[in-house]
Formats: C-alpha cells, sequence, structure tokens
C-alpha cells in the first residue's frame, strides 16, 4: 500500500470539521505529546483532531485505506505510550460536551459524555447538573481510557467503576461503520467496552453513563509515624473490608523526597462527619498506633471534594489542566512508570513487612525519587458484579496494590533502569500475597504474564470479540487484545 502522499493529506485535513496537524506544521511538536514527557520520541505520522464521529470515521478510512495503524487518543495517560506511535493518531478531545438528562419517572438520570472529555471538565460538568458519575482522581486523564478500562476511584465502593455506570458507547469500528452498542445493540461490543480496554475494538465517540444525584460527601487524612507503617497497613485492610459501602479508602506507603517515608490513609465518604469520624476513631483503634496527624472534614460540594483528590484544591477547573489544554492550565506533564497487583486476602504478616521493606529499599537506594506503594480499596458494589458480567474481570478482591514512581522530567537512562528495577523487584516481593491480577489501566509495557493479568477467564471472549469487529487487527499495540487466546 503507497503511502499517503501530500495530496492526500491535504484532502483529509480538507474533509475533517476538526483539524490535521502533520510533521511540517508548526502545532506539531505540542500536538503529539503525551502526559509522560518520555514518549516525545515518537513521531506520529499526523495527529488528527476529530471534532465530530463522522471526522472519526473519515479518519479511520484514511488510516485503512492507506495502510497507516490509528492510534486513538484521549487524555494521553498510557502508562505504556500506546497512545502515540508513528502511525495516525486519532484524537477525541474536541468531541468533550457533557449532556445530562434528569432522572424522569421510572429512568434515573444519565450523562451522555463526548469521549474527549477531561475527568476534571465532566465533574466541573456534572456538578452544575447536581449529578455524579464515579470516575478516577487525575483531572487530566481523559473519559476514554479510564471508562474502558475499568476506573476506580473515590466513589466506587458505593457506585461501582466508572464501565458499571457505562449504559452506551458510540464506536468507530475498523471498518468505519459508527456502531451504538447498549446491551440490546452489539451485546458483546458493549460487553467489551466495559473494561476491555482502550485501543482495542475501534474509536468511541461518546459514553452514557447512569448518574446519580450529588449526596454529602465527606473527607478524612490520617497520618502515622513510619515506624507503624506495617500496623497501619495490616489496620487499614482489616478496616476497609468492615467498612459500609459509603467509605471509599486507600493506604499509601511513600518515599517522599526530602519529606521521608510517610504512611497515610485517606478517602472519602459517602455520608456525615459524625459517621466519618467513628469510622477513622475505629481505624485508629484497629491500627494500634497514635497517628501524627488526623483530619476529617466536610461536607463538601462534588466538585470539591474531586478537585482535592485530584490534587487541585484550591484551583479552578480551568487551572487543573495542562497550559496545552487550558490558557489557564497550571499543571505540569511528568515522567512516571508503574506496576499494579491484586490483594484477595489479607497480608500475613510477612507480607505487611515485605511492603514497608520495599519502600525503605527505595528511599535508601533512590532518596531524591517520589513513589511506593498505593492500596486502593476495592470490594464494595464493585465485587457484587459477577467476573463475567462485564469484561472487567477483578472482582474479588480486598484492593489494588499500584507501585508508582514519579521521575518529573524525564529521567537518564540509567535512573528509568534502576526505578524499574526496584518495580520489577517489589512486585517479585509481593507476588506471594497478591491473586496474580493487574489493573489494565495501569497498563505495563514490562508485564510479562499480561493477558492473563489484565483480563482472567475474560480473555477468550475478548478474543472472539476482537476476530468479530477488527478481524485484520487493524486496532494493535504491544498489549491489544490478541485475536486468538
Ligand atoms: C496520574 C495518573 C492518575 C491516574 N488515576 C487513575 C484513577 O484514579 N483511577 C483509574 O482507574 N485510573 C487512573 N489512571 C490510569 C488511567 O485510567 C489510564 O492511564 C487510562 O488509560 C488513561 O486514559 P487516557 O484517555 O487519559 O489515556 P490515553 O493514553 O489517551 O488512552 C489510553 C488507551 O486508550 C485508548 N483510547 C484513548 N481514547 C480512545 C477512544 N476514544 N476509543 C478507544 N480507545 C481509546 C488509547 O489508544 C490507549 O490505548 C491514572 C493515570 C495517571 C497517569
Amino acid at each position: 500500500m503507497a503511502p499517503p502522499g501530500a495530496a492526500a493529506w491535504r484532502s483529509l485535513a480538507r474533509s475533517l470539521s476538526g483539524s490535521l496537524v502533520l510533521p511540517s506544521d508548526r502545532g506539531y511538536a505540542t500536538a503529539r505529546e503525551l502526559f509522560d514527557p518520555r514518549f516525545d520520541v515518537a513521531r506520529p505520522a499526523a495527529i488528527a483532531y476529530c471534532a465530530s464521529p463522522v471526522d472519526v470515521q473519515r479518519t479511520v478510512d484514511f488510516a485503512r485505506v492507506h495502510g497507516i495503524r490509528p492510534i486513538p487518543r484521549c487524555g494521553g495517560h498510557s502508562y505504556g505510550g500506546y497512545s502515540t506511535g508513528s502511525g495516525l493518531v486519532i484524537d477525541v478531545t474536541r468531541m468533550s460536551t457533557v449532556k445530562v438528562t434528569p432522572a424522569q419517572k421510572g429512568s434515573p438520570a444519565t450523562a451522555n459524555v463526548g469521549a474527549g472529555t477531561r475527568l476534571v471538565d465532566l465533574y466541573g460538568a456534572l456538578s452544575r447538573a447536581g449529578v455524579l458519575v464515579p470516575g478516577g482522581s487525575c483531572p487530566t486523564v481523559g473519559i476514554s481510557g479510564l471508562a474502558l478500562g475499568g476506573g476506580i476511584g473515590v466513589l466506587a465502593r458505593k457506585y461501582g467503576l466508572t464501565c458499571d455506570a457505562t449504559r452506551a458507547v458510540k464506536i468507530v469500528t475498523a471498518d468505519g461503520r459508527l456502531l451504538t452498542c447498549d446491551g440490546a445493540a452489539e451485546p458483546n461490543l458493549y460487553w467489551a467496552s466495559r473494561g476491555g480496554g482502550g485501543g482495542n475494538f475501534g474509536v468511541v465517540t461518546s459514553f452514557t453513563f447512569a448518574a446519580h444525584p450529588v449526596p454529602e460527601l465527606t473527607l478524612f487524612t490520617v497520618d502515622w509515624p513510619w515506624a507503624a507503617a506495617r500496623d497501619v497497613l495490616g489496620g487499614w485492610i482489616q478496616w476497609q473490608r468492615e467498612a459500609p459501602d459509603e467509605l471509599w479508602s486507600n493506604c499509601q506507603l511513600l518515599s517522599a523526597g526530602s519529606s521521608g517515608l510517610l504512611v497515610r490513609s485517606s478517602g472519602v465518604l459517602v455520608g456525615s462527619t459524625g459517621t466519618l469520624s467513628s469510622l477513622v476513631s475505629r481505624l485508629v483503634s484497629t491500627v494500634g498506633s497514635p497517628p501524627s496527624s488526623k483530619f476529617v472534614g466536610g461536607p463538601d460540594p462534588y466538585l470539591d471534594v474531586m478537585l482535592v483528590e485530584a490534587g487541585c484544591e484550591s484551583k479552578s477547573v480551568a487551572e487543573c489542566h495542562l497550559p496545552s489544554q487550558n490558557p489557564a492550565g497550571v499543571l505540569q506533564r511528568s515522567a512516571y512508570a508503574a506496576t499494579s497487583a491484586y490483594v484477595s486476602k489479607p497480608l500475613p504478616s510477612a507480607g505487611l513487612a515485605a511492603a514497608a521493606g520495599a519502600v525503605e529499599e527505595l528511599h535508601a537506594e533512590q532518596p531524591g525519587l517520589g513513589g511506593g506503594l498505593a492500596f486502593d480499596a476495592y470490594g464494595g458494589v464493585i465485587n457484587r458484579v459477577p467476573a463475567e458480567a462485564t469484561a472487567f474481570v477483578h472482582r474479588d478482591t480486598i484492593c489494588a496494590i499500584q507501585a508508582t514512581l514519579t521521575w518529573g522530567s524525564v529521567p537518564s537512562g540509567s535512573a528509568f533502569v534502576a526505578g524499574r528495577g526496584w518495580l520489577s523487584t517489589t512486585a517479585k516481593a509481593l507476588a506471594p500475597y497478591t491473586n496474580g491480577g493487574a489493573y489494565q489501566n495501569y497498563i505495563d509495557p514490562e508485564l510479562v504474564d499480561w493477558q492473563r493479568a489484565y483480563y482472567g477467564s475474560n480473555l477468550k471472549r475478548l478474543s472472539s470479540v476482537k476476530r468479530a469487529y477488527d478481524p485484520d487487527n487493524v486496532f494493535h499495540f504491544p498489549q491489544s487484545i490478541p485475536l486468538h487466546a
């Protein structure tokens, strides 16, 4: 197949209501950026900013006809850099409208969300309408990557994962068709679009989510001296398993550069400060060590809670962006790496020691680097969805573990190797206490048995959906759903 010449690119550009950025264009350097500057080395053939489903259809057709790999991109947070490459990037961020349909007799409220909406913009729009959709924390993460791969956040134990709230998706498949998948229509593609992961079956142009009235929301944070780290983690696991669905929390063991080692639990309650205070007191007594600080606050408006969780406390929605996304944006891109695992049984004391020991080792050996372990609560309604009901298989877990490292700017080769070394040593040290699964949205290019880890018993059905909707494997990347499993 001949690569497209200048005339073909011009004709594609003219056919779009959005815009096309080619390597020769002034905006190319910014247009090709993902969130992690490590991936700035990628040089896409072009970036198509699609402003409508028709734009997406035309771009997918163009890529297919010219034998160029179409690469869907939304928030650009793929840990593996899988939303860039040498192909044709199909950027959906110009499709970012949010339309809420209020509850009517017999039918709950829904939110129709453009596939390019970033989380902070979603929360801003939903809060104006007085409803919520369960999402994630990072404000610039895109709804597409989040919802297609799962979506865990501070409201998940009460309202489920983002993919559990998905009622319909519109998706352009490899043959250029625009399909609506809602269970009645295209049930298998609808199933796969709830946890099967982004970039596998086509380009989603919009989602419809179930939306809930905003309830009373309260927040807590408790810190302990590092010496209590093992007790805190063990106590937190026990406490959060017994907690009501209304409570979501995490436990973080962090090496925080010059701030030293930090052990913290924080979270959000759908409920009053009185209820939260007694739950937090129970956490402190379960841990059995006095905290160094304790905060219980609220009730706070939904948007404020989501901004706090996004690390954007006291910033506006506009400020809570990268400058390339919003002129008022004050956030910075950052280089990072991570790996994940799931825990289905409480950690024995050797597991608690392995977790704390890994973070101590990080602090001793790479003291300038921010990183550590975050244990994020699962359970609640997440675990009441059968594993085969959606493509998201991880339904029997107490919590996820995410081991993360943040460099900020692009690390040197040796610093990156040392950091990855810590991630893999830590994964091995914790393996005896985890269930073999990993979160597909924390996609890890170095995970060996990734097909089983991300998809478990749902892998075979995902492959059959792949064969049905993308038999030529047009949408592919190193960890895409295989045609045969
Ligand atoms: C700082 C940070 C915080 C995070 N916090 C959370 C969290 O709280 N909860 C959580 O669950 N996850 C979290 N994540 C993980 C996040 O959910 C995934 O990285 C997700 O894939 C990012 O989606 P994106 O649209 O931003 O990324 P992208 O890189 O744009 O896309 C991710 C994948 O989806 C594909 N894709 C993008 N758009 C589309 C589309 N329209 N149609 C089909 N495929 C598409 C891409 O090709 C790529 O393979 C976090 C990640 C980071 C970096």
